[in-house]
């Protein structure tokens, strides 16, 4: 029997953050008192939060939760507009959220992208090209890459300059993201399409082989291969053929927002982002797509959904519930398909569309569930 007894940070941070977490909350209760499950949630401040109460946009009492947690559900963090004085290194963005991406070792991120039939308005594509809605993932490989390879520099050179990145992996570290990529693949409909460019970068080559190795590891899932120029090109011509799309670094973050982009608003995206599993216990940083929307802040004009997939996300790939998970995301479409709406999602010429506010949203989320 799989374990129920869970704890989980919960980190609102600025902006709409401290809305949309609320009712993420309400909604993990409401799976809680229905799966039976026993969840300590202890709420901790981030980002500017965490400035103003601790003077560190990751206080230490903040961090030593998220060491004692099963996961962390995090809001998002950053005012643009606050204390420009603050250096760089300071400020939440990269103190808070890079930090703790840094300290968790979170090397995957996963951004599924659903597009409810009822919501094809909201998306840039001709309803033909949506198949009667979208739902694909995009496992990203998030700590290794162009990103962080060495040497990374910018040199003087006679006549000019001369830069350096260097996109550099191990067979370890795609091993590590395949599994991932193709474990999900399981609990959906079994297909991964490996992103590479194999026919140009050695890094696509050793790439390509060591997924293939790993899928044979996994015969119930399908695994095809695709260049990735060709990849941008087929997610907005057929993005129906995708399931998991898996990517290393900077394939990914291109690819990935190119996927959201399809999902019609960043209100409705949620994300993962994975580090290592002992046993049955993968710890995860899970977290809305978009950022803190200072613009409707305090208003209840933000979307929750985001951050209640995401709570969703949590139960399915750290606490192991995917019954629990499956329920809250029956529960989104239901509340959809009953036509509330917030203000990201509204369009007036659907007759049976309701607009709503952040609260009335998550209290019917929580109900469905
Ligand atoms: P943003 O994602 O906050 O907002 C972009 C647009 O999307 C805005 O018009 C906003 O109103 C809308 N939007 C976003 N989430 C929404 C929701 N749940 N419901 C309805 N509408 C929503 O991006 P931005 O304005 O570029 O950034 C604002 C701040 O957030 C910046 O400080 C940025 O650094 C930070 N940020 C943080 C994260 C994070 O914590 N992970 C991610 C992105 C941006």
């Amino acid at each position: 029997m799989s374990a129920t007894t869970f704890t989980i940070a919960a980190l609102a941070g600025d902006g709409i953050g401290p809305e949309v977490m609320r009712e993420a909350l309400k909604v993990l209760r409401a799976a809680e008192a229905r799966f039976g499950l026993h969840l300590t949630i202890t709420e901790a401040p981030v980002g500017w939060a965490g400035i103003d109460a601790a003077g560190d946009a990751l206080p230490a009492t903040t961090l030593e939760l998220c060491r004692k947690s099963d996961a962390i559900l995090f809001g998002s963090v950053g005012l643009p507009d606050r204390d420009p004085t603050i250096p760089k290194e300071k400020r939440p963005e990269r103190a808070a959220l890079l930090r703790l991406r840094k300290e968790f070792s979170l090397f995957a991120n996963l951004r599924p992208v659903r597009l409810p039939k009822e919501l094809s308005h909201a998306c840039p594509l001709r309803p033909e090209r949506q198949g009667g809605g979208l739902d694909l993932l995009v496992v990203r490989e998030l700590t290794g890459g162009l990103y962080f390879g060495q040497p990374k520099k910018t040199e003087d050179i006679p006549g000019g300059q001369r830069s350096v990145d260097t996109m550099v992996y191990t067979s370890a570290e795609v091993e590590r993201i395949a599994h991932v990529a193709f474990r999900t693949a399981r609990l959906r409909r079994k297909k991964v399409t490996s992103i590479d460019k194999a026919n140009v970068l050695e890094n696509g080559i050793l790439w390509r082989e060591v997924v293939t190795r790993v899928g044979r590891e996994y015969p119930e899932v399908t695994l095809e291969h695709m260049f990735v120029d060709n990849a941008a090109m087929q997610l907005v011509l057929k993005p129906t053929q995708f399931d998991v799309v898996l990517c290393e670094n900077l394939f990914g973050d291109i690819l990935s927002d190119e996927a959201a982009a399809l999902g019609g608003s960043l209100g409705m995206l949620p994300s993962a982002s994975l580090g290592n599993t002992t046993g049955d216990r993968t710890f995860g940083l899970y977290e809305p797509a978009g950022g803190t929307a200072p613009d409707i802040a305090g208003k209840d004009l933000a979307n929750p959904i985001a951050q209640i997939l995401s709570a969703g996300l949590l139960l399915r790939h750290s606490l192991r519930h995917d019954d629990a998970a499956l329920a809250i995301e029956a529960a989104v479409q239901r509340v959809i398909g009953q036509g509330l709406r917030t203000g990201d999602i509204f369009n007036p010429a659907e007759p049976a569309a309701r607009r709503v506010g952040t609260r009335e949203m998550g209290d019917a989320i929580a109900a469905a569930v």
